[in-house]
């Protein structure tokens, strides 16, 4: 059975995402703010056995110390980044595959807007949960890694197969929608995802998660074809 994904806007622009297998056991991904956290955890009755954190930015690990957490909660996070996350039960890396809920997890290393920032990927399920690495229709800025360990990251996380969900962050779509349009004005493609983002914004939906298969296609970061065009495109934005 593949595990079930709730989205929980928290913050103002923040994601976290709780999975859910059949038993009721739930593990969540970054804790941005506890309390709509504890809200969905109390309205569908889970109990949280593991929290897996994508990097160390406080909007990613803030709510951890005021959930409602079950004895024996698995903490797990980037082992490069132990020094400066809330205290890890398990510390991970590049390639380490985790069990969580019965599902085999594996670790991606993305550095580029933090050095230490990682991805999680769960297989069976088909989800990848990319923090402020790969966004929806975008990239994460560059705060301590270069371009380059960026753009590496980003091509790892494209090699996954195209139905994987991509859980990411942050609601920065809206933005990251006029800056592709603005870079490709006449590609058809990204004009009809921008509409489409508007949309669902509109309507008071979620842009987040979204399928490699459309970042694939519309990401104007994934889809640049060289370090160099990257490079440009990434400080283009941050400009913008
Ligand atoms: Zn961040
Ligand atoms: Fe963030």
């Amino acid at each position: 059975m593949p595990l079930q994904l709730l989205t929980i806007p928290c913050l103002s622009d923040n994601f976290a995402f709780l999975l859910v297998n059949e038993a009721n056991e739930a593990a969540l991904i970054d804790a941005p703010e506890a309390a709509p956290i504890n809200a969905l955890l109390d309205s569908h009755g889970l109990t949280l056995t593991t929290v897996l954190l994508t990097h160390h930015h406080w909007d990613h690990v803030e709510g951890l110390n005021d959930l409602n957490i079950a004895e024996g909660l698995k903490v797990v996070g980037a082992k490069a980044d132990a020094h400066r996350l809330p205290p890890l039960t398990q510390e991970v890396s590049e390639g380490d595959v985790l069990e969580v809920l019965g599902e085999q997890v594996k670790v991606l290393d993305v550095s580029g807007h933090t050095l230490g920032h990682i991805a999680f990927y769960f297989a069976s399920s088909g989800f990848v949960f990319t923090g402020d690495s790969l966004m929806a229709f975008g990239c994460g800025r560059l705060f301590e890694g270069t371009p380059s360990q960026m753009y590496q990251s980003l091509s790892k996380l494209a090699a996954l197969p195209n139905d994987t969900l991509v859980c990411s962050g942050h609601e920065y779509t809206q933005a990251n929608a006029r800056f592709a349009t603005a870079m490709h004005p006449n590609d058809t493609a990204i004009v009809s995802r921008a509409a489409e983002t508007e949309r669902l914004l509109a309507a008071k939906q979620n842009t987040v998660p979204s399928s490699l298969a459309l970042e694939k296609a519309t990401n104007p970061f994934l889809r640049a074809e060289s370090i160099e065009t990257f490079t440009r495109l990434r400080a283009a934005k941050d400009t913008f």
